[in-house]
């Protein structure tokens, strides 16, 4: 293996990769990217001999930290050994399916691809077909990868493609509404209710600084879309097997929808998505429907392995405990400590997500009451009782040079690996 530092490698990279990465938001680390050698329970070790506590872990699908328990490594290693795929359907996958059904009681079947996008794509083009309408709701804020439908900014009245190379023509089809804005989506339904195949959600916006759902506010949701025949999908790449529980976020809000897509933790740190949910609907994709999708890599045997002993251990051991405490502690000190540093901020997440979000026009402490009234489901001791923001508009004015200064250059001095981009969420894991 090349023993060139991170400087070097970049420079390398920058001569055969576009900005030097393989995912746009790895570029955004200045004034270069750190490259990882390995990675050692709760930390990272870069190419340049650096060791830093990593609250990144992967991007969330990391649950149980760097280094896998024995019996993850070991279903690995058995499945590579094996000669690592075959184009034709292997045990472990029939094992993965059994365990997220018996786990999330609103998956009744489910299909494995490759990746989030790919489960939101397929999801989408699920809903389409199954209503036979064309319509898709999104949150403004939220994220479902780097697919046609779902890259969309402006409101329902105006969107509008958020990447060059999408046609206008495609973005009319989607709808962006504010989160928790429950008069915006009933207008929505007012004017669009026949053609809307589906509300699509994160059941909390982990995207964009971590905002969660007013008490309700997923019960509106069911009933709007059941009252107008359109679909509820919860896309819980980010929350799945991790907030909540094995049940999912789904469980915590005791709110049942039709579809879930799934990534990051169900794949053990491998390339994974899922599609789940009633099983009649999940039964129009190809071959028993006509909704089309197939995937050469999709149901891999490795990454299905990784996927269900990594399951398997969390439901056997303290997992959710033990990241679910940590996350607490920190959002508690983390709360501590930005009370004495900035007058208006807020520090988000729950379970074992956490974001501080510097709320440049944000309310200050005068308001504590008032926000707290304003229906955060959370109790007056969570961290999240100073502010809560409601949806992308809150979020959207926060200082993001503040974030990138403090919790990426400064804390990054420090040997603290933290997102740079203000809007992603920190994850804990097992191995911290
Ligand atoms: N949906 C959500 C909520 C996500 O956070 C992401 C990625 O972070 C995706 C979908 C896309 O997943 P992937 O990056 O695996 O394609």
């Amino acid at each position: 293996m090349t023993e060139d530092n991170s400087r070097e490698l970049y420079d390398r990279a920058l001569s055969v990769m576009p900005g030097g990465v393989n995912s746009a938001v790895r570029a955004a680390i200045e004034p270069y990217p750190f490259f990882v050698r390995k990675g050692e329970g709760g930390h990272v070790i870069d190419a340049d001999g650096n060791r830093y506590i990593d609250w990144v872990m992967g991007l969330g699908p990391l649950l149980l930290g760097h280094d896998l328990p024995e019996q993850v490594q070991a279903a690995i290693q058995q499945k590579a050994s094996e000669g690592p795929m075959y184009g034709t359907p292997t045990p472990v996958e029939v094992d993965l399916a059994e365990f997220v059904v018996r786990h999330v009681p609103s998956v009744e079947k489910i299909r494995f691809v490759n990746s989030g996008t790919e489960a939101t794509t397929s999801a989408v083009r699920l809903a389409r077909g199954y209503t036979g309408r064309n319509k898709i709701v999104v949150m403004q804020g939220g994220y479902h990868g780097a697919q046609e439908s779902t890259l969309v900014e402006g409101d329902a009245d105006d969107p509008k493609p958020s990447s060059a190379g999408i046609p206008q023509s495609f973005s009319e089809h989607t709808l962006p509404v504010p989160f928790n804005d429950e008069e915006a989506m009933r207008e929505v339904f007012e004017d669009h209710g026949d053609d809307i195949a589906a509300v699509l959600t994160e059941p909390i916006l982990g995207n964009y600084g971590i905002v969660y759902p007013e008490s309700g506010y997923h019960e509106f949701l069911r009933e709007i879309t059941d009252d107008h025949g359109s679909l509820l999908i919860f896309d819980e790449v980010i929350t799945g097997f991790r907030v909540g529980g094995l049940g999912c976020a789904q469980s915590e809000f005791g709110v049942t929808p039709d579809l879930t897509t799934f990534g990051k933790i169900i794949g053990g740190g491998f390339p994974v998505g899922a599609i789940g949910g009633r099983a009649e609907i999940i039964e129009q994709f190809t071959p028993s429907g006509d909704v089309f999708q197939a995937g050469t890599f999709s149901g891999h045997p490795v990454t299905m392995a990784a996927g269900l002993e990594t399951l398997k251990f969390a439901a056997a051991n303290d997992v959710y405990d033990h990241v679910n405490g940590l996350g607490d502690r920190l959002r508690h000190g983390l709360t501590d400590i930005v009370t004495d540093q900035a007058p208006s901020y807020t520090v988000t997440g729950t379970d074992s997500l956490f974001k501080v979000i510097f709320t440049r026009d944000g309310p200050g402490p005068d308001s504590l009451e008032e926000q707290c009234e304003a229906g955060c489901r959370q109790d007056p001791t969570c961290s999240r009782y100073d502010y809560c923001p409601k949806n992308a508009a809150d979020v959207k004015n926060a200082e993001t040079e503040r974030w990138r200064r403090i919790f990426w250059g400064e804390m990054k001095d420090r040997d603290v690996f933290l997102s740079q981009n203000q809007f992603e969420c920190q994850f804990v894991s097992y191995g911290h």
